[in-house]
């Protein structure tokens, strides 16, 4: 069989990939789109929460179809028990997940990219220290082939290996992934339309447990910590042990158990032939795990970089390294503050949580219409606990000897 070429080759039909895929497409370049899955999006290891409405329509209209709620507030309680309400409308809404990833890959296929569900990239394909294309198994037949690209695309999510084979990244340490584990329940009593987060060991040592709402009377809820500090414990046992304590009547519709991304970022994303993007390019927020929209944003990014480099007939490292440089100017940079607050606020015992959060959450600017301000958080974090400082010099002193964003 001739082998078959491209000028990008897209690894993964997540939000990051179909978007890059689409951006590429879009411009005339014949683009091949790869999902092991055989049913984009589904299963959902999400709890679908996005917004504000501006940033997610830059990428896709908010039909009512994709809005399962309004999300108009944030509810956080303090391991002690003390409550912190916000309520800010506009803040964001709990989207259908699989549908909002399956509208995302049926755009870049209306723009000309080749979807290909049930095949799995199982490694790259090199030529004089540049990645040429990659190699491909149809899971359905077993069959085996290779596909030629200009460029391949990683954006094969939490379990990515690409970024791995292409050599930007290691395997991730253990605390650099939230274990997590989530359900879908109905019968949940939601008063309002917040999110709510759940701080303290009980629940989610080194993270925090969640409510977002799906509906009137349904959410995900979900927990998320540092497996590091589980003392043995599963996710679910976690789970267990928080849908006891908030929703205990509730029906259990919907088990998800997975990984979500809290590392730092990479310190390049592109290589000769290869660029990464999305959760494989470790663009979640390392504060909340949240990603779809740092994903679409790494898209955008990376498409226009890539497409750059087509036209030029010049895929290789320094070509593409435009696209580090614009993710490292803007999200990167917000990231690189969030990973800071993160590494502080989930280092405090229960007693420090619950001693300053009633100050920090009433310092203005910490909360703004898009979420947390990372710099805001860190210095109302060090004027309620001055002893922090300490840890945040250290952490700045680590950044600086080990520069990444
Ligand atoms: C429990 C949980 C809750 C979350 N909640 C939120 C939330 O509320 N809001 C939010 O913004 N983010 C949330 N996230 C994070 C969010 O899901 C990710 O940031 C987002 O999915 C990243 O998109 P992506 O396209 O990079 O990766 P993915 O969506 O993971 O897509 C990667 C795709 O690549 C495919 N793939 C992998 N390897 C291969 C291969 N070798 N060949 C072919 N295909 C391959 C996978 O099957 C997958 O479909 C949550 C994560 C978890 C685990």
């Amino acid at each position: 069989m001739e082998t078959e070429r491209f000028d990008a080759a897209v690894i993964g039909a997540g939000p990051a990939g179909s978007w890059t895929a689409r951006r590429i497409a879009d411009r005339g370049y014949r683009v091949l789109l790869l999902e092991k899955r055989d049913r984009i999006g589904y299963p959902v290891r999400c709890a679908e929460a996005v917004g504000p409405r501006i940033d997610v329509e830059r990428f896709i209209p908010l039909g009512r179809d994709l809005i399962s709620s309004p999300v108009d507030g944030f509810l956080i309680v303090a391991p002690g028990g003390q409550r912190f309400e916000k309520r800010m409308p506009g803040i964001g809404f709990t989207i259908d997940r699989e549908l909002f990833d399956r509208r995302l890959a049926e755009a870049a296929q209306q723009s000309g990219a080749v979807l290909r569900t049930g095949h799995q990239a199982m490694g790259l394909t090199n030529r004089d220290g540049a990645i040429t294309g990659l190699r491909v198994k149809e899971l359905g037949t077993g069959l085996e082939y290779a596909s030629k690209a200009s460029v391949v695309v990683g954006a094969d999510g939490v379990e990515a290996l690409s970024p791995r084979w292409a050599g930007l990244a290691g395997s991730f340490k253990p605390d650099e992934i939230f274990s997590c584990a989530q359900e879908l329940i109905t019968g949940i009593e939601i008063t309002k339309p917040h999110i709510e987060f759940h701080l303290g060991s009980r629940f989610a040592p080194g993270g925090y447990a969640w409510v977002f709402p799906k509906g009137m009377d349904t959410a995900n809820v979900g927990v998320g910590f540092n497996p590091l500090e589980a003392r043995g414990k599963r996710a679910v046992d976690f789970l267990d042990t928080f849908i006891a304590h908030r929703c205990p009547g509730g029906t259990r519709t919907r088990l998800v158990i997975g990984g979500c991304d809290v590392a730092r970022g990479l310190p390049a994303l592109a290589t000769n032939g290869y660029v990464t993007v999305g959760e494989a390019a470790r663009q979640n927020n390392p504060f909340s795990g949240g990603g779809i929209i740092n994903a679409l944003e790494g898209a955008e990014m990376a498409a226009e970089t890539i497409v750059a480099a087509l036209r030029n007939g010049d895929t290789s490292a320094r070509s593409l390294a435009p696209y580090t440089r614009a993710w490292r100017r803007s999200v990167g940079r917000a990231n690189g503050a969030f990973y800071l607050a993160a590494r502080i606020f989930f280092e405090l015992s229960d007693a420090e949580m619950d001693r300053i959060m009633r100050r920090v959450v009433k310092v203005p600017g910490v909360f703004d219409e898009k979420g947390i301000k990372p710099v805001r958080m860190v210095m109302s974090l060090v004027a309620a606990e001055p002893s922090l400082l300490v840890k945040v010099l250290k952490s700045v002193a680590g950044r600086l000897l080990q520069p990444l964003y």
